[in-house]
């Protein structure tokens, strides 16, 4: 009797923008107060993801992890068993203008506020609104992650940094701030599967690993949870055959895909209506729950889903064996 064959391994995460960080992007008054809806949806996550029996990743904002208020909703995805990455103290899309010096001081806020309530300290990296530069990835590699996950590779980011700028409220100088977000046409040039930023190869063996955000494989056309919920606010059938075809090019391609979610992926207009502005907030949240679990039900069909610093580590390590030291000392070396 043959073995049967293993799945090739895919990563979920999460990215957890609490509700002010949108609120902030938009221009909306009274995001300085930090407004949050950890409370509610980070227990509805976890327990979807107990149900589906799946440990994944969490990119959590410092900012959210340095108020009192979150801590306990952040320390429960610790305990839960999920891996913690760091996505920025104060969740700006634009990264990619700091200085290293200021990007240094940044992460190292993040590392501290979010050690402080989950226990875990970050090795991967997603910066806000897929910022990143070679000063991001400088400090990254320095500071010993092994992963950083803001690449996406799409050719739609000044599309989607046009439409951005039409729907948010802002001031001349908060447009100057904000004007290369989302990424560069060139983006869509880049790898759409794992691989190591080059750089600091000598100083650090193979370097960091970027596990990109998988789009679309020939199209280059994001293929997120959110994405997958904006159409089947309009056709559910639609959305299933966009995702059905993405699923389809990965395999077609060998590509190992990085999905993508947000908590407004858990969230309904029945639940918050501060964020009526974004698309799909029409949804009722049990229909986009339904959605979410239909999309990663075809996903679990063909690939093994886990965290991304698995995926990091599968392709880092493919025999199997302790190349990544835990530097940090956090965390299993699976
Ligand atoms: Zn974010």
């Amino acid at each position: 009797m043959s073995a049967p064959r293993s799945k090739p391994i895919a990563s979920l995460s999460v990215d957890l923008d609490n509700q002010w960080s949108y609120m902030k992007t938009h221009g909306d008054t009274g995001w300085e107060a930090f407004p949050s809806y950890l409370d509610i949806v980070v227990p509805r996550i976890l327990k979807f993801f107990e149900d589906l029996d799946l440990k994944i990743t969490f990119f959590i904002v410092g900012q959210d992890a340095a108020l009192r208020k979150n801590r306990e909703a952040l320390a429960s995805i610790a305990e839960a068993g999920h891996e913690i990455g760091n996505h920025s103290f104060h969740h700006n899309p634009w990264l990619h203008l700091y200085t290293e010096q200021d990007f240094e001081a940044e992460i190292e806020r993040a590392e501290e506020a979010i050690e402080g309530a989950t226990g875990q300290r970050p090795v991967g990296f997603r910066g806000p609104g897929y910022s990143l530069s070679d000063a991001t990835l400088r400090v990254l590699s320095r500071r010993g992650y092994l992963y950083d996950a803001s690449m996406l590779p799409t050719f739609i980011g000044p599309l989607a940094r046009a439409y951005y700028f039409r729907t948010a409220k802002l001031s001349g100088d908060e447009r100057q701030h904000r004007k290369a977000i989302f990424g560069k046409f060139s983006d869509g040039f880049r790898p759409n599967r794992p691989y190591h930023w080059r750089f600091d190869r000598k100083r650090h063996g193979e370097g960091l690993v970027e596990i990109p955000v998988t789009t679309m494989p020939v199209f280059k056309l994001p293929f997120h949870v959110s994405y997958v919920l904006y159409l089947a606010a309009r056709s559910e059938t639609l959305a299933k055959a966009y995702f059905r075809s993405a699923l389809l090019l990965c395999q077609l391609t060998r590509t190992h895909p990085s999905l993508l979610l947000h908590p407004l992926d858990f969230l309904g207009g029945d639940d918050l209506s501060a964020l009526a502005f974004f698309p799909a907030m029409r949804l009722r949240s049990e229909a986009k729950l339904r959605t979410v679990r239909e999309t990663l039900f075809s996903l679990s069909d063909r690939y093994l889903l886990s965290t991304v610093k698995n995926h990091a580590l599968s392709y880092a390590q493919p025999s199997g064996r302790v190349l990544a030291k835990d530097t940090l000392g956090v965390g299993r070396v699976a």
